[in-house]
């Protein structure tokens, strides 16, 4: 028995969904159909996750949108990014309603430096455009039926023409997106790569003195090396913590250790906390320092590169006298002290998990979608969108640029598709 009858069936009311279904509400009615889009979601509370999002104030997207920006296949990636670029999404949020402003970061927040706004407007949107919203509708099984889909939800079940998988990955698992999704789309013979948590906190041993630097950020440059060989290369700003480490350059960083790990690779991640300065210069301007100013204790000098506690901190974790005088620094200490600066390998013990991932690494491989549309390959009617998808991008705005990006060209995908073939759903 079916209870409802769907043109396009979105599952997953998060960003990408939203967006999924307003395009295809908005192109039906463009071409005259007069379609029935329904968009349901597990969570009794829609859009949690874009409230939470850039601190409260969502980050939408980025001023400078490119594929470096993002992991994942970047030739795919490419594609998908052209057919809705920043400017589109900065004029579509405008016909929302939403005023994005640029922050000298190149990060665009909404002008209000409120999420709400951005979700508000994204609800009243799929409202205005007729879309049935159907929040506490948890979906355990999609399959197909005849020309078209069985959405089994926690209040019955949907016949649908067209259906998006719109669930999300694994991260903030108690905002709904929890990973099931990844059980559907394999249910369709997707595959679906290893997930871990990306742009997330990494956790340090207990001996490192990260707790006596908690709440000091500055610049560092990370490296990141698996079984030897470097991986990764980025500055940024490193945020010491209670636990370990946060802050940008970590959280982008972190999808190297996690994946890694993942699959058993020796990983190390070094930071060189004099960005740009070699071991070679360093030593070069210790030595003129000592030369220059012999009765300058070493803690002073040192937080003429660094902040002074952390100065305080690698001389101590080098088993060095803060106060020892520059003319009596024994070689040997040097020698660590200047290892300690330019090349620090962080003690990691685990990443912080999926409570306080922003993101997913892994997912549904992009070479089983059509990029032109983000129709499955194996399945005609069923589309892919955001998180979910294998492609996470960096802090900044580019995940949910991929979420726009993705449900947008679905969305309207599915709407062409739908009213080119007009295929009724049959009851059941
Ligand atoms: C703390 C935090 C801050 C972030 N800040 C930013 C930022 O400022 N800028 C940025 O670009 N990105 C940010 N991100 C990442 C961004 O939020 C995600 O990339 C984006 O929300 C993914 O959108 P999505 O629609 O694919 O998935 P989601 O937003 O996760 O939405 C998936 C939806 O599917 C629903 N769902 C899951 N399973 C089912 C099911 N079986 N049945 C029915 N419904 C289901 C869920 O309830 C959820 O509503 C942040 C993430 C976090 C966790």
């Amino acid at each position: 028995m079916t209870d409802d009858v769907a043109d396009v069936a979105v599952v997953g009311a998060g960003a990408a969904g939203l967006t999924g279904a307003i395009a295809a509400a908005e192109t039906l009615a463009q071409g005259g159909t007069s379609g029935r889009v329904l968009l349901l979601d597990g969570a009794k509370q829609l859009g949690a996750k874009i409230l939470v999002s850039g601190g409260g104030r969502c980050n939408v997207t980025h001023e400078a949108i490119t594929p470096k920006d993002f992991f994942g296949n970047r030739n795919i990636i490419r594609n998908v990014l052209a057919a809705f670029p920043v400017e589109r999404t900065i004029a579509w949020f405008k016909s929302l309603g939403v005023d994005l402003k640029r922050e000298p970061t190149g990060k665009l927040f909404p002008i209000t430096d409120d999420a709400r706004t951005v979700l508000n407007a994204l609800l009243d949107r799929a409202r205005g455009v007729g879309i049935t919203v159907r929040p506490n509708h948890r979906v355990s099984e999609v399959t197909t039926s005849g020309a078209g889909f069985l959405v089994r939800h926690s209040h019955g079940v949907t016949q649908a023409s067209r259906v998006m998988l719109a669930t999300g990955g694994r991260s903030l698992p108690r905002t709904g997106s929890d990973g099931f999704g990844y059980r559907l789309a394999r249910g369709f013979g997707h595959r679906v790569t290893p997930t871990v948590p990306a742009l997330v906190p990494l956790i340090l041993a207990r001996s490192m003195f990260h707790s006596m630097l908690s709440g000091l950020s500055h610049d560092v440059e990370l490296i990141a090396l698996v079984d030897g060989r470097e991986v990764d290369r980025r500055t940024g700003s490193l945020l010491w913590t209670h636990f370990g480490i946060s802050g940008p350059v970590v959280m982008d960083a972190s999808r190297f250790w996690t994946l890694a790990t993942n699959r058993g690779a020796q990983v190390d991640l070094y930071g060189n906390f004099v960005p740009g300065r070699t071991s070679d210069e360093l030593k070069e301007w210790f030595v003129a320092q000592a030369a220059d100013h012999p009765r300058r204790s070493l803690a002073r000098i040192l937080s003429i590169l660094v902040p002074d506690r952390l100065a305080e901190s690698l001389c101590r974790h080098c088993s060095c006298n803060p106060q020892e005088l520059m003319a009596q620094v024994a070689r040997r200490d040097r020698e660590r002290l200047l290892s300690a600066l330019a090349r620090f390998r962080f003690p990691i013990e685990r990443d912080r998990g999926w409570n306080f991932a922003e993101v997913t690494a892994g997912g549904v491989p992009l070479e089983e979608i059509n990029y032109r549309t983000m129709e499955s390959k194996l399945v005609p009617g069923l589309y892919v969108i955001g998180e979910l998808l294998d492609c996470d991008g960096r802090i900044g705005g580019f995940n949910f640029q991929w979420a726009w990006t993705t449900g947008w060209l679905a969305g309207q995908s599915a709407a062409r598709s739908f009213s080119a073939t007009k295929v009724p759903p049959r009851s059941v």
